[in-house]
């Protein structure tokens, strides 16, 4: 069987190990031009859930290679007011040397594309797909097409497959918008950083309304070639919290959307504002936090979805990734095991939507709590 998977993100590069591991033909097409196209990295928290996932799919070299570039796991979720004041505090059992418990993204995925390089396709963004008699067929933006018996649509929340299979499914604006950055861990700036920002997640509030700043070390046991040990740092809020509408916010340079950060945190204890003008400036980037409501079955036919692609969340459950992971492990279950080609990829979505639906909720819920907003419930 000839699997076409659009997007090499976590869920594809998942997939495609599962998948050509029992022996089927697999393709990888990716819209980015290369591998180091994105190198901004930032921290992605994995729970036994992801990790049962990568044992299920990732043969031994490459889950090896994912524990040696994992970073070191932290044991703290702690909660402060703006002057540094604790607010909530909660540990964790730290895990052994073998476990992965954070990653960060950019040296994850290029650990995870270990040993597929015969399979993915770089430059390759897809556009559209129809069916054929006996198979798919997949046009790119290039004009170019290639056939398969099945298309998985791993291609994010921004899916183009899911807007051609699904046109009216509904992907929310939750109103927040994050402006991520990267803060070097040098040897003087370790001395400075909170121990509990060390430790785990940390969230730093302005109160109601305001706008937050989430820290979360990435200590890396080997770092990538291109970075070492860094505290990934957030600021978050509403566009009016943050001083600026979206066409602004989407359109400053890197360096443009630290100053907002730094004005933002301009009266915060002296140390977060330290920490914030020890950032890589050139390392910012902006997101909007959007999530998936209900999750509707469709018809069975030879496309699917799995990860952000069909169950879109916000980062408030952290489990994002952990969910993808999840899809790939229980798709790949589903095609190699003895049913046909539609029962299989029938089990698969029924299992995806009852394992997904309650964390989509659950995320929203957090986001609520945590960002004070006021995104519909489902
Ligand atoms: C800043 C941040 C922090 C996060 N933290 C966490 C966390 O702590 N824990 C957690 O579990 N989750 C976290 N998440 C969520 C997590 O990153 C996503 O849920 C996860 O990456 C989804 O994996 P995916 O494979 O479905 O999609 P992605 O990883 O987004 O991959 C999609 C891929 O498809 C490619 N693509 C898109 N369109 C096309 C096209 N037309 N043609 C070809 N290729 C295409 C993209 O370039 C990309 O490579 C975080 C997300 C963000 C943004």
């Amino acid at each position: 069987m000839r699997v076409a998977i659009v997007g090499a993100g976590i869920g594809g590069l998942a997939l495609a190990h599962g998948l050509s591991g029992a022996g089927l033909d697999v393709r990888v097409y990716e819209r980015d031009p290369s591998p180091r196209h994105r190198r901004q990295g930032y921290r992605i928290h994995i729970s036994p859930v992801g990790e049962e996932a990568l044992a299920a799919v990732l043969p031994s070299a490459v889950r090896r290679r994912v524990i040696e570039t994992a970073t070191h796991p932290g044991d703290l979720v702690s909660g402060f007011d703006r002057q540094l004041r604790p607010t909530f505090e909660q540990t964790f059992p730290g895990g052994g040397p073998e476990t992965v418990s954070a990653v960060d993204r950019y040296a994850f995925r290029r650990a995870l594309m270990t040993g597929l390089d015969a399979r993915l396709e770089f430059g390759r963004p897809f556009e559209s797909y129809r069916a054929l008699d006996d198979g798919v067929e997949l046009r790119f933006a290039d004009g170019t097409t290639e056939t398969a018996d099945l298309l998985v649509g791993a291609d994010g929340v921004g899916s183009r497959i899911r807007g051609q299979l699904l046109p009216s499914y509904e992907v929310i604006d939750i109103g927040i918008r994050c402006v991520y950055g990267k803060i070097p861990l040098t040897d003087e700036l370790r001395g400075l950083v909170p121990p509990a920002f060390l430790r785990g997640f940390s969230f730093v509030s302005d109160g109601p309304g305001g706008v937050g700043a989430a820290f979360a070390p990435v200590l890396f046991r080997t770092p990538p070639e291109e970075y070492g040990d860094y505290l990934m740092a957030v600021l978050t809020g509403s566009p009016e919290a943050l001083g600026h509408s979206d066409e602004q916010l989407f359109s400053m340079r890197p360096e443009q959307l630290w100053e907002t950060v730094t004005a933002k945190t301009a009266d915060w204890h002296p140390t977060v504002r330290r920490l914030i003008a020890a950032a890589d400036q050139s390392a910012a980037f902006p997101i909007t936090l959007r999530s998936s409501l209900h999750i509707e079955p469709w018809t069975t036919g030879r496309v699917t979805l799995l990860g952000d692609a069909i169950h879109p969340m916000t980062p408030a459950a952290g489990a994002g990734a952990n969910t993808a992971l999840w899809d790939a492990a229980e798709l790949t279950r589903a095609l190699t095991g003895s049913a046909g080609l539609h029962d299989a990829l029938a089990a698969y979505e029924h299992a995806m939507i009852e394992n997904s639906q309650p964390i989509v909720t659950e995320s929203l819920q957090n986001a609520r709590q945590m960002f004070g907003v006021t995104a519909p419930s489902v």
